[in-house]
C-alpha cells in the first residue's frame, strides 16, 4: 500500500509538500523500525504509519528507548502520593509497559516486537554529552539487527529533550551502516518540523484503532487527556530527512542576548565524538552579519555534525528552549 500524501489536504491548509519528494511505498517487504523515547509516542506520532505498513504484510519494531518512568505529576496524582523514590518510579515504568504491551496489540503489533534499551527517562541527552560512545553503539546494534527499510524516528526540532537527543543518536548511528534506510521524523512537542515533508491521514477505521491504542495509556490520558486526543486525530507529518545531508555549515542559528551568554553552553556531537563549552569559551566569531560562525578547527567535516546550544545549570523548565541544529 502506498503512503498515502494528503497533498490536497496540505495544499488547502497552505502547507508545503516537495513535489520532487517520492512518498515511500509500503509492501511485504517493508521493516519499519520505530525509535520511541516514551511510551505512547509510538502511537500518538505514528499509530497511522504503524497500520499501514502492517495491512501492506511489512515487519514493524518498536524500539523503545525508556519506560517513561520520569513522570512525577501524572504519578502524584494517579497515586495519590507527594514523594517518589526510586522503587515508585521503577513501578510507573512498568505500568507504562504494560500501557504500551497492550497498545501495540490494538495496532497489530505483536508483543515481541518491542524491544527496550532501558535508558534514563529525562536523561538522554547527558548521556549522550557525557558518555555518547556507548548508547550509540547500543542503538546501531539494535538498528543493525532489524535492518530497517524505513526508519521513523522522532524531530530534531522537538522542544522534549529526550526526543531531540534520540534523533541525534539516530542520524550517527545510521552514519555508520553501509546502506542509509529512508528516515521520517515526527515532532510531538513543538512546532517547527520543517518545509519538506509527507502527511498521512488513515481511513476512518485506522484513526478509530489509533484512538482505541491511545486509550491503553490511562496513565498520560488522567492529566492530559484533551490534548492528546486532539494530537491523535492529526493527519501523521513526517519530515524528509535526507540521507547524506551535504557539506556542514559553520553558521549557528542564535543569537543569544549578552546578558544571557555567562548562563550558556555549546556542544557539538558528530560520530567522533562530543565537545562542549560554556559559551564564552566556544570557538565562535560573529561575521560581517553579526551570525555566529563555528571557528572548529576538526570536527566539522563530519557528517552529520550537530549542535545544541542550552542552559548550563539545572532548570525547572524540562523542554528545551535552542535545542538542536545539524550543521
Ligand atoms: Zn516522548
Amino acid at each position: 500500500m502506498a503512503l498515502t500524501a494528503c497533498a490536497a489536504s496540505a495544499a488547502s491548509k497552505g502547507l508545503a509538500i516537495d513535489p520532487a519528494v517520492e512518498p515511500p511505498t509500503f509492501s511485504a517487504l517493508t521493516r519499519l523500525l520505530v525509535v520511541a523515547p516514551h511510551p505512547d509516542d509510538e502511537t500518538l506520532a505514528t499509530g497511522l504509519l504503524i497500520q499501514q505498513v502492517r495491512a501492506a504484510g511489512g515487519e514493524v519494531q518498536i524500539l523503545l528507548l525508556t519506560a517513561g518512568d520520569n513522570n512525577p505529576w501524572p504519578q502524584r496524582w494517579l497515586e495519590r502520593r507527594i514523594r517518589i523514590r526510586g522503587v515508585d518510579r521503577q513501578r510507573w515504568g512498568q505500568r507504562r509497559l504494560a500501557e504500551m504491551q497492550h497498545a501495540l496489540r490494538q495496532l497489530d503489533v505483536p508483543a515481541q516486537a518491542l524491544r527496550t534499551l532501558g535508558w534514563p527517562d529525562m536523561g538522554i541527552t547527558e548521556g549522550l554529552l557525557q558518555s555518547g560512545s556507548g548508547l550509540l553503539a547500543t542503538l546501531a546494534e539494535a538498528i543493525g539487527e532489524f535492518h530497517p527499510s524505513l526508519i521513523a524516528l522522532p524531530s530534531l526540532h522537538d522542544r522534549h529533550p529526550d526526543h531531540g537527543t534520540a534523533h541525534v543518536l539516530v542520524r550517527l548511528a545510521v552514519a555508520r551502516l553501509a546502506r542509509s534506510p529512508a528516515m521520517l521524523a515526527y515532532l510531538v512537542h513543538g512546532r517547527t518540523l520543517g518545509v519538506r515533508y509527507v502527511e498521512i491521514c488513515g481511513s476512518a477505521g485506522q484513526q478509530a484503532c489509533k484512538q482505541q491504542a491511545l486509550s491503553a495509556y490511562r496513565s498520560q490520558m488522567a492529566l492530559s487527556r484533551n490534548r492528546l486526543r486532539r494530537l491523535a486525530a492529526l493527519p501523521e507529518r513526517y519530515a524528509l530527512v535526507p540521507p547524506r545531508p551535504g557539506q556542514p555549515a559553520s553558521a549557528l542559528p542564535w543569537l543569544p542576548p549578552a546578558w544571557l551568554q555567562p548562563w550558556l553552553r555549546l556542544s557539538v556531537v558528530s560520530e567522533r565524538g562530543t565537545q562542549s563549552w560554556r559559551w564564552r569559551d566556544a570557538p565562535l566569531r560573529r561575521d560581517g552579519e553579526g551570525i555566529y560562525q563555528l571557528t572548529l578547527t576538526s570536527g566539522l567535516d563530519d557528517i552529520p555534525c550537530f549542535v545544541r546550544l542550552a542552559w548550563d545549570l539545572h532548570a525547572l523548565w524540562i523542554f528545551d528552549h535552542w535545542g538542536w541544529h545539524e550543521l
